[in-house]
């Protein structure tokens, strides 16, 4: 079978990437999305276990200091982090797992992975663009737009520390070039050790 393959993404708020990253999934029964634990309260109609699992600050850090997240970063005054289990879970099963997580976390894994996953960054055209994104979406306060488009432009500087970068502007390109880079990647020769992975000799 298949190995799956780690697919690390981030991008500002607001920047598109739940959207992209929903078209690829809808498409591609093996790629889903990999779901965080935060101490972040639900937002809109979101269910626990489903965009994440909701948790409190002292089961946040009783995992952390259990070595149960493959990386955590405090992003927005909330904590979030990524199961370990259920990424080796999800690999082992030939899934192709998309971690949607802020440039900390990504730096975290970088180190960690080295060459066993590959990183994008999503941007939108503009900052203006990404506030009446935030805006239109309807989901976060004032004050909460306001500490993300903040934050958007610290983030936006570590563009070049990943291995791609899609601008993510009013055309259909942004999908396009997501699935070619997906679909490139899966052919990387480095998810194979030795040629009896994949070929019967
Ligand atoms: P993120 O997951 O990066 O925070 P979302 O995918 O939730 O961002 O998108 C933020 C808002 O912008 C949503 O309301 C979404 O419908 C809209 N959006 C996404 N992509 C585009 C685009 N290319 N052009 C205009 N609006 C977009
Ligand atoms: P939101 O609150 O909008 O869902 O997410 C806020 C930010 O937290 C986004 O930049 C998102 O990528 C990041 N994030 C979500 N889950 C994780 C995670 O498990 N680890 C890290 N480091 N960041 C995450």
């Amino acid at each position: 079978m298949e190995k799956g393959r780690l697919y690390i993404i981030s991008a500002p708020s607001g920047a598109g990437k739940s959207t992209l990253c929903s078209m690829l999934i809808n498409k591609y029964p093996a790629v889903r999305y990999s779901i965080s634990y935060t101490t972040r309260a639900p937002r809109g109609n979101e269910q626990n276990g489903k965009e994440y699992f909701f948790i409190n600050k002292a089961q946040f850090e009783n995992m952390a200091a259990n070595n149960d997240f493959l990386e955590w970063a405090e992003v927005h005054g909330n904590y979030y982090g990524t199961s370990k289990t259920q990424i080796e879970d999800a690999l082992k099963q030939g899934i192709d797992i998309f971690l949607d997580i802020d440039p900390q976390g990504a730096m975290q894994l970088k180190e960690k992975l080295n060459g066993k996953a590959t990183f994008i960054f999503i941007a939108a055209p503009s900052l203006q663009e990404l506030k009446s994104r935030l805006e239109k979406r309807g989901t976060d306060k004032a004050e909460n737009i306001a500490l993300r488009l903040e934050n958007a432009k610290k983030e936006v500087e570590y563009f070049n520390k990943y291995d791609y970068l899609i601008i993510n502007d009013a055309s259909d390109d942004a999908f396009k070039k997501l699935e070619t880079v997906y679909l490139a990647e899966k052919l990387r020769t480095n998810q194979y050790n030795s040629a009896s992975e994949f070929m019967n000799i």
